[in-house]
Formats: C-alpha cells, structure tokens, sequence
C-alpha cells in the first residue's frame, strides 16, 4: 500500500492556491469514476472551492441517479463550454486513469492546458502527464483512495451523505459488490464506516444492480445462450455483440455492464472477452482469473489497458476481423491463459 501522507501535503496546497478546479473522470465512465468525481467534488465544495466536473462522453443510465450526477459536464454533449472550463481552470485533477488516451477528445484540450495536473489513481503503471501522480494499485478503487486522501487532509471522517454514497458506488461497481477486485480488510473497514454513517445501502444497490429493463435481461440471456464461444484449449469464452444484436434489444449505455465477468465462472475458464461492435472500431473488455495478466494483453495487442484481472481495449476494425485478430494473438502468446491460474 502506497503511503498517502507523503501526497497529502502536496495535494492540500495545490486544492488551497487554485481557483478554478476541475475533476475529470475517464471515458465511458464507470461507477468508481463518478464515485471518485462526485465524492471528491462534494468535499471541494464544503472546502469552499470553485470546483467543477467532466466526462469525456455520457454517463450509464445506472448511475444518474447519483447526487452531483446532474451537474458533470459531457464534453462531447457542450464542447464550447466544456473547452472554456479546460481553459479557464488552474488545476486540473484527473480520477480513475492514467493515461491520456481515456480523455477521449478532451484529451488535447487538457494535455495542452498550463495548469498542473493531478492523477488519483489506482491502475498500473501511470503515464508521466501529470505534476502529481497519486498511485495506489492495490485500493480496490480510486472511491477508496479519495475517502483516504480526504481523511489524512481532514484528520478525520469528512461526514457528508452524498461523499458517503459517492465513495461507497465506487467501492461496490470496482468490486462487483465484493465479488472480486483488490479490495482489502482496509476496504470493508471504510465500507463499514459509510454504512454506520447512514447510507441508504439498500435503495444504492437496487438503483446501482435492480435498475436495468426487462430488454436487458433479454439481451443478457441472448448472450450467453447464443453468442457465448468456449475454447477449451485456452481455457477461454468470448462473447461478440454485433449493433444490430445490441439495437434490436433497445440497448442503452451501460446495459452490458457486468456480461464480461459471467463466464468466468465457468469451470476451467480463466479468461474471458466481450466484443461491442461500435461506429467504427470495436470495444472490449478483458477479465480473468489467477495471475493471467489482462492489463498486458490488453496494451500489447488492444490499444487498452486497466488492471491484471479487468481490462479494456480497441481494435479499428470490423467485428469479423477483430474476433480473426484475437484468435491469431491467442494462439501465439507465449503464456496461455490455460497455464496461468
Ligand atoms: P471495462 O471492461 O469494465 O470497460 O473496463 C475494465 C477496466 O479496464 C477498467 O478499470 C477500465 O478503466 C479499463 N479500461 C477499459 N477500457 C480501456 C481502454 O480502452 N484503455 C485502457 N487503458 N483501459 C481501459
Ligand atoms: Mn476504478
């Protein structure tokens, strides 16, 4: 575990001669992404500082319900107010990545922006484009991260309701509810606290888990009884969604949430993949179990990255292609998915 307190110093004195501060979160923002944004956003404002919040693209449905949600800015939805807030920001604090590729394109906005830049992160091997870069691979979450960081600048609890929540989504989407991820005793000890504090756990987890349509469900069961793929030789299940599938189930950002992890419960399955076919470029996600390494074969072979048990990438081509792509790769990396458990 990283020790926070040779950061905190250094991060109070940037929060107190800014200004402006901006929180950006990556793209295709997650739970823990928003959950660091808001929490950290929420203890800001009580700080009294100018602070304000950005995503490169859209939020899931699942998370709009969050206090503070409303007020994120999407870049691609207002980019003339949103490269005004780049511009006129003196500090600039990035949560839940480390590279600027997941700026999205906001990216050259911020890269160019004189202000310092800030990570808080808990994803392996930073890029060097930040003045501070605040790691900590092995927090289940940058949520989790944020809650500490507040607490060593505080000196105790920030008791808030809505960074309360904020730091618990965050903690709960990275871990799948405490199903897997790097949380710790650490963790459900914060955890404990949030709920002691009087967080709603109930009416978090139905809005974060029981809030999807019965479309869905649909599409979730299609998945799996049409599209799943098993290689048994590499221990391995794929599942591709071309647009067409996802559009005839309605499908709304956010609604394959969670597919990846499935059929890793699969007996002898230690690695599994899920294909979006997009606009021009098809989106996956990586998972694993054991010490197969995701976030590696992610970089080297997808443009992505992330963490050793869940990761993501790109591939610029069709779905056909990128599916021929991952069976030659597979097939020839050295260490199999198969040995590594
Ligand atoms: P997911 O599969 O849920 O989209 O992402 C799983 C993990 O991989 C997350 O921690 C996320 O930050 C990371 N990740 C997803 N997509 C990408 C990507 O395109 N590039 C990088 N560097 N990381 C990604
Ligand atoms: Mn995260």
């Amino acid at each position: 575990m990283a020790d926070l307190f040779k950061y905190t110093k250094e991060l109070s004195e940037l929060l107190e001669s800014s200004d402006n501060i901006l929180l950006i979160s990556h793209i295709n923002p997650d739970g823990d992404a928003i959950g660091s944004q808001i929490a950290l956003y929420k203890y800001l404002l009580y700080k009294g500082r100018n602070v304000s919040m950005m995503c490169p693209n859209n939020l899931q449905e699942f998370l709009k319900w969050m206090d503070g949600s409303e007020l994120i800015d999407v870049f691609i939805r207002d980019r003339k107010k949103c490269k005004r807030i780049i511009s006129d920001s003196d500090l600039i604090i990035m949560l839940d990545f480390n590279h600027p590729g997941r700026l999205g394109e906001a990216e050259e906005h911020v890269t160019s922006s004189n202000a310092p830049r800030v990570i808080i992160d808990h994803h392996l091997e930073p890029h060097p484009f930040a003045s501070l870069t605040i790691t900590d691979p092995s927090r289940c979450s940058t949520s989790e991260l944020v809650y500490e960081l507040v607490l060593a600048m505080e000196g105790s609890p920030f008791a808030d309701r809505a960074f309360a929540e904020a730091v618990y989504v965050g903690i709960v989407t990275d871990t799948g509810n405490f199903e897997y991820g790097s949380y710790t005793g650490r963790t459900l000890k914060i955890t404990a606290d949030l709920i002691d504090s009087g967080i709603e756990r109930d009416r978090i987890l139905n809005a974060v888990y029981n809030n999807f349509s019965s479309d869905r469900m649909r599409l979730l069961g299609y998945a799996l009884h049409q599209k799943l793929v098993i290689l048994d030789e590499y221990r391995t299940a794929y599942i591709a969604l071309t647009r067409k599938e996802l559009a005839d189930f309605n499908h709304v950002k956010g609604d394959t949430e969670g597919f990846v992890n499935m059929p890793l419960s699969i007996k002898g399955i230690n690695f599994t993949v899920l294909f979006l076919e997009k606009d021009n470029f098809v989106k996956i996600s990586f998972r694993s179990k054991g010490n197969f390494a995701v976030n590696e074969f992610a970089s080297r072979y997808f443009n992505g990255g992330g963490h050793m048990n869940a990761s993501g990438g790109e591939y610029y081509d069709t779905l056909d292609n990128t599916i021929e792509y991952f069976l030659k790769v597979l097939g020839e990396i050295g260490e199999k998915p198969g040995n590594a458990i």
